[in-house]
């Protein structure tokens, strides 16, 4: 079992730039999560959001300023990263060049010890003089050695390589090695920091189902970060979405998707990215945005939101994603019009940016009317024909403008 429970983790460098350091932001504020043994958690978000301090946190390689760190029943503040039984893998895995796979794989072994107790030379316990066994750490054997780098090679398919040094084997062969070196070690947890980053995009998609594989072989637990949704929301059992060192939402991709709790979220998971409007709601479920569109919320719908922050009337952001929007060929309950401002053919769906405003200038930039609606189509529209769109009103969200959370309840 291994689970990783962090306590209200906070941190602060110490060594960030003193004129601002009296007011400094935190780099983690208030980090809370229990994180369940065999669990895939992605922390996704912003460059500098502090997703790889809270990594090196968990792994003991930055201490923390405030909170605790749990793994299993044990608190580690204190501990030393290699008492830990975690194993790291970086952006920048550095392979020992004039090694070969084999060797940099055996590497991390070699240097460390394993419990053992004291035996004589036929291998036989040796026992203290009240005829108990006498632990004791020991080195690996070679034999144990080549056994455990042989069994990770397997698992990752570079069993053919082992005779290789790193400059012959491709980018994606070489993370293997780099995951192979923390698989020998069999730990209790795996961080993984923007592993794939370096690698172009075909074989991204690759090695992210090789590590799902390779997660539900270990049956261990990962914490992976990534500042793409697309990798997030495609591996993680829960994501933990981070902006500016404070966790915003915690929950499984779907659930992120369909409920996202406030803009931010709403605006990072998904894409093409969920349109936003300011708009004004009333108890009624009429809903004005885009400067003078309005669309009539029914009561089904109107339940699902929090009729007291409603009031008597609220100042709200809508938000609807692109998919949500169909192309329809006449006006109806909840359509609205709009002029076509670019067409992106995908093949298998078009991406129509179009703007509210029928009589805005031509042009591609995004400005309070533009909409963006991706769809099936037969046939795509002309460029700056006008356009109808349905909105699919159970898909609606609605954030309170002022503090820009989800008033759904
Ligand atoms: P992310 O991994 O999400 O891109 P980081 O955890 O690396 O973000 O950084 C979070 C914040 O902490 C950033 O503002 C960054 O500049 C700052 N930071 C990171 N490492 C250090 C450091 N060693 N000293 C001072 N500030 C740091
Ligand atoms: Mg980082």
């Amino acid at each position: 079992m291994s689970t990783v429970t962090l306590k209200h983790v906070y941190k602060i460098y110490e060594n960030s730039d003193k004129k601002v350091a009296a007011n400094a932001m935190p780099a983690v504020s208030d980090f809370c999560m229990e994180i369940q043994d065999k669990e895939f958690i992605v922390f996704v978000g912003p460059s500098g959001c502090g997703k790889s301090t809270t990594l090196r946190m968990i792994a003991g390689l930055e201490d923390i300023t405030d909170g605790e760190i749990w793994i299993d029943d044990k608190l580690v503040n204190d501990i030393h990263p290699k008492d830990r039984d975690i194993a790291m893998v970086f952006q920048n895995y550095a392979l020992y060049p004039h090694m070969t796979v084999y060797d940099n794989m055996a590497f991390s072994l070699k240097l460390r010890k394993t419990p053992d107790v004291k035996r004589d030379k036929n291998g036989e316990p040796v026992l203290d003089k009240d005829g108990k066994q006498i632990p004791i750490m020991r080195k690996y054997t070679k034999a144990e050695i080549d056994e455990k780098v042989r069994h990770a090679a397997k698992i990752l398919a570079i069993d053919e390589y082992l005779e290789r040094k790193p400059k012959a084997l491709s980018g994606g062969q070489r993370q293997r090695v780099a995951l192979g070196r923390t698989i020998v070690r069999n730990p209790k947890v795996f961080l993984l920091d923007e592993p794939l980053s370096n690698l172009d995009a075909k074989l991204r998609a690759t090695m992210r189902s090789e590590i799902i594989k390779l997660h539900e072989k270990l049956g261990a637990t990962f914490v992976y970060v990534t500042h793409d949704q697309v990798e997030a929301m495609t591996m993680g059992t829960r994501i933990v979405v981070m902006k500016s060192g404070f966790v915003q939402q915690i929950g499984a991709p779907q659930e992120l998707y369909d409920h996202p709790i406030n803009t931010f979220v709403a605006g990072f998971i998904g894409t093409p990215q969920m349109n936003f409007f300011e708009g004004h709601i009333t108890p009624d479920g009429k809903l004005r945005f885009a400067n003078n569109q309005l669309i009539t919320l029914s009561e089904s719908v109107m339940a699902e939101f929090d009729k007291e922050k409603i009031g008597s009337g609220l100042d709200v952001i809508m938000g609807i994603r692109p998919g949500d929007i169909k192309v329809v060929d006449e006006e109806c309950d909840n359509s609205i019009t709009a002029r076509v401002e670019v067409i992106e053919a995908l093949g298998n769906e078009t991406i129509i940016y179009a703007n509210l405003d029928l009589d805005a200038e031509a042009g591609i930039e995004k400005n309070a009317t533009s909409i963006t609606v991706s769809a099936k189509l037969k046939k795509n529209p002309e460029r700056r024909s006008k356009v109808i769109f349905g909105i699919d009103e159970e898909a609606i969200h609605i954030f309170d403008k002022a503090t820009e959370i989800s008033i759904r309840k």
